[in-house]
């Protein structure tokens, strides 16, 4: 299987193949259709699998295929992840294809200048990743607005639940328009993250890798 076949017009195709990637991985070739149709999304895979790619990929067509939404302000498409460290990876990976695009991609996690991350977020940008925390922060003091976000992502959910994350990732969603495109990834799945999955995805298609 190509990319073309799960879905990409050649141009996309064409910026991926320019990153070396030669073929979806399994989680990639499962997940890209499905996410590309607009459903929400259980994808149970580990870090290693391109889970990344499969999440980030679609969100570039996403942004690109809703121009009007371009005048708005706040992300479009929102990343939520346990750590600082897979935060900036993510963020990263986004970058490689968001930005050839014109598509701005902030981070925002702990250990970095609030203040700057402030400044940045008010700058605009289309892509936000965060770490729960600091994301919850930032709301509070207006940095930013979750008007436009349609497209979520929940990466490592089970790692965010053990970290205490769960209230504010569940603030997280709270501000987020309902008929948004939701994605939960998790490597478990256990019985208070498949709590959060029934009450926050919208009939979703169950990938596991
Ligand atoms: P992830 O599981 O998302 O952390 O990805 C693991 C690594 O695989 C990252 O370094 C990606 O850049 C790389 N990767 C993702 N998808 C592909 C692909 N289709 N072909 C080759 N490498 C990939």
């Amino acid at each position: 299987k190509t990319f073309e076949d799960c879905g990409f017009a050649t141009e996309l195709s064409r910026a991926i193949a320019k990153q070396g990637y030669e073929k979806p991985t399994t989680i990639q070739c499962q997940a890209l259709p499905i996410v590309l149709s607009g459903r929400d999304i259980i994808g149970i895979a580990k870090t290693g699998s391109g889970k990344t790619a499969a999440f980030v990929l679609p969100m570039i067509v996403h942004i690109m295929d809703q121009p009007e939404l371009q005048k708005e302000e706040g992300p479009i498409g929102v990343i939520c992840a346990p750590t600082r460290e897979l935060a900036h990876q993510i963020f990263l990976e986004t970058k490689k294809f968001a930005k050839p695009y014109g598509i701005r991609t902030s981070a925002v996690y702990g250990g970095m200048s609030k203040l700057d991350q402030f400044k940045e977020l008010k700058a605009g940008c289309e892509i936000v990743v965060a770490t729960p925390g600091r994301l919850i922060d930032l709301l509070k003091m207006k940095a930013l607005t979750m008007m436009r976000a349609t497209y979520l992502v929940l990466d490592e959910a089970d790692r965010m639940f053990d970290l205490g994350f769960e209230p504010q990732i569940r603030s997280i969603v709270g501000q987020i328009r309902p008929d948004r495109q939701t994605l939960l990834f998790s490597a478990t799945m256990p019985r208070k993250v498949e709590k959060l999955a029934r009450e926050i995805l919208a009939d979703p298609v169950r990938v596991t890798v």
